[in-house]
C-alpha cells in the first residue's frame, strides 16, 4: 500500500542525493587541499555516531510487551505463519522507534538477518528520519549565513558531505559485516581501513560491551570509554539488553 509514510520513505534518497550533488558543486568552487583532513574528520564523526546510537539502541529498554519476549525467544520456524502474525500483532502496538530498538536487541543472538537486508531497507529509514534533515538544516545555516555575507568554504561542505555518507550507509555498513558476498567497493575500502573488516566487530558480538561503532572502528576506543564510565555510574544496564 503507497501510504504517505511509505511515499516519503522511497523519495527521501533522491532527494538527499539531489542536495550531495548540489553540495558538491558548491565545494568544487572553493577547493583546498583541507578538504583532505575534513573527509577523514567526517567520517570519524559518521562512525562516532554510529557507535553512540547503535550502544543507545543496545541498551535502551524496550517497552514491556509480552509479545516482545516471545518474539525474541520464539523458537519455531521465522518465516511460518504463527511467527509472523506475532510479529504482525506486536509490532502493530509499537511506532517505528520502539521497532527500531527491538531491532538492535534481535541483531545479537541472529546477526545474520541483517547482512540479509537489502541496501534499500538499511538505508531508507537512516535518510528520512537523520541523514537528509540534517543535510537540509546544514544547507539552510550555509544559506543563512551566505546571506550574512560569510561563504562556506569547501572543506566545510567535503567534512559535511563525508559525514551525510557515513551516516546514511552505516546500518548497510554494519549489515555488510555479518554476510561473505560484500561489493567491490566494500572489499577496497576495507582494505584501506576506511571501513572495518568483520574480525573488527567479532568483540562486540562476544561481549556487547564494547566496539559499538560499525563504520571503520576509528571511534571506538574513546567511546568504550564512555561505555564503561556510564557503566560505573549504573547506567546502560544490563536489562536493557533483552526484551522484558
Ligand atoms: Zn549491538
Ligand atoms: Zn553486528
Amino acid at each position: 500500500m503507497r501510504t504517505p509514510g511509505r511515499i516519503l520513505l522511497r523519495a527521501a534518497p533522491a532527494l538527499l542525493a539531489a542536495v550531495l550533488a548540489l553540495d558538491i558543486a558548491l565545494m568544487l568552487r572553493s577547493p583546498s587541499l583541507w578538504m583532505l583532513p575534513a573527509v577523514l574528520a567526517g567520517w570519524y564523526a559518521a562512525d562516532l555516531m554510529s557507535g553512540v546510537v547503535h550502544m543507545y539502541m543496545d541498551y535502551r529498554p524496550c517497552p514491556p510487551l509480552p509479545g516482545l519476549n516471545a518474539m525474541f525467544f520464539y523458537e519455531g520456524a521465522r518465516d511460518s505463519e504463527e511467527y509472523i502474525a506475532l510479529r504482525d500483532e506486536t509490532f502493530a502496538s509499537l511506532g517505528p522507534f520502539e521497532r527500531l530498538v527491538y531491532d538492535f536487541k534481535n541483531h545479537h543472538p541472529r546477526p545474520d538477518a541483517l547482512g540479509r537486508r537489502s541496501l534499500r531497507i538499511t538505508t531508507e529509514p537512516t535518510v528520512l528520519f537523520t541523514t537528509l534533515p540534517f543535510a537540509l538544516g546544514a544547507n539552510m545555516l550555509a544559506g543563512a549565513l551566505a546571506l550574512a555575507g560569510i561563504a562556506t568554504p569547501g572543506w566545510a561542505i567535503a567534512g559535511m558531505i563525508a559525514f551525510v555518507l557515513g551516516a546514511t550507509f552505516a546500518q548497510y555498513f554494519h549489515g555488510s559485516l555479518h554476510r561473505e558476498d560484500v561489493p567491490w567497493l566494500v572489499r577496497a575500502m576495507r582494505r584501506a581501513r576506511l571501513l572495518m573488516r568483520p574480525e573488527d566487530h567479532v568483540a562486540h558480538h562476544d561481549t556487547l560491551t564494547r566496539d559499538f561503532s560499525t563504520i571503520n572502528g576509528w571511534s571506538n576506543p574513546p567511546l568504550n570509554l564512555i561505555f564503561r564510565t556510564l557503566r560505573q555510574k549504573g547506567r546502560l544496564r544490563d536489562e536493557g539488553l533483552i526484551p522484558r
